[in-house]
C-alpha cells in the first residue's frame, strides 16, 4: 500500500504551503534584519518545515535544534515534558525563535518557553506550521509567525507522522479512519 492511499482529505496542498513558508521567511527577513536569529527546531516533527524556512530566509541566522518527549498522550495531555536534547549552542542574549510543527494544547511550547527565558535570549518567538487554536490550554505563548490554523483533527505529513510514517507526504493531510483506528499514536 501507498502512504497516498492512507490519506483521507488533504488539508494543505504543496504548493500551498511552499507559498506560506515563503511568506512567513520574508516576514522573518523584515523583523530580523540585522539580528542573527537562532531558528531552534524541535525534533522530529518541524524537520521539513524548519529546513524548508532556512532556506527561504534570505538573512543570516543560525539553526539548531532541541528534542522533547511528552508525558500522556494527546487526550490525556499531562503538561509534563521531558527534555531529550537540548541545544547545542548558547541562547543568552541572542535573538531565539523557537520553531514547532503544531501548537495544540500548547503545553509543550509553554514548557520550553519557560525553559529557553531561563538562558536570557534577547527575544524569544514562536514559529509554527500549524496552530490548533480551538484545543489550547496554555494562555500568552508569544505566538509570532503562524503558517495555518488547523482544525481539531490528526494530521500527517511535511514532518508530522503517524507512528513515524507519512512524515515525507509533501502535503499535510487527514488519516483515514481505518488507519488510525489501529492505535492511538
Ligand atoms: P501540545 O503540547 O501543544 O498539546 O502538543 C504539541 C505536539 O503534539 C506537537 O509538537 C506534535 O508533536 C503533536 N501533535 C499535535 N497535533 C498533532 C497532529 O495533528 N498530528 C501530529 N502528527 N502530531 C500532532
Amino acid at each position: 500500500m501507498g502512504l497516498h492511499e492512507d490519506i483521507a482529505e488533504v488539508l494543505f496542498d504543496e504548493a500551498t504551503i511552499r507559498e506560506r513558508v515563503r511568506q512567513l521567511a520574508h516576514e522573518m527577513e523584515r523583523d530580523y534584519a540585522g539580528r542573527d536569529p537562532v531558528l531552534v527546531g524541535m525534533l522530529r516533527g518541524s524537520v521539513y518545515f524548519l529546513v524548508d524556512l532556512t532556506r527561504a530566509l534570505g538573512i543570516p541566522h543560525e539553526v539548531d535544534f532541541m528534542a522533547v518527549a511528552a508525558y500522556g498522550t494527546r487526550h490525556a495531555a499531562t503538561g509534563a515534558v521531558r527534555l531529550l536534547k537540548d541545544l547545542d549552542e548558547e541562547v543568552t542574549d541572542r535573538h531565539v525563535v523557537l520553531v514547532e510543527d503544531v501548537v495544540d494544547t500548547g503545553l509543550t511550547a509553554s514548557y520550553l518557553v519557560r525553559l529557553l527565558r531561563a538562558r536570557r535570549p534577547a527575544s524569544l518567538a514562536i514559529c509554527t506550521l500549524l496552530d490548533k487554536r480551538a484545543r489550547r490550554i496554555a494562555p500568552n505563548l508569544p505566538l509570532a509567525y503562524v503558517g495555518f490554523e488547523a482544525p481539531d483533527r490528526f494530521v500527517v505529513g511535511y514532518g508530522l507522522d503517524y507512528r513515524q510514517r507519512y512524515r515525507n507526504l509533501p502535503y499535510i493531510g487527514v488519516l483515514r479512519e481505518e488507519v488510525f483506528r489501529e492505535g492511538p499514536p
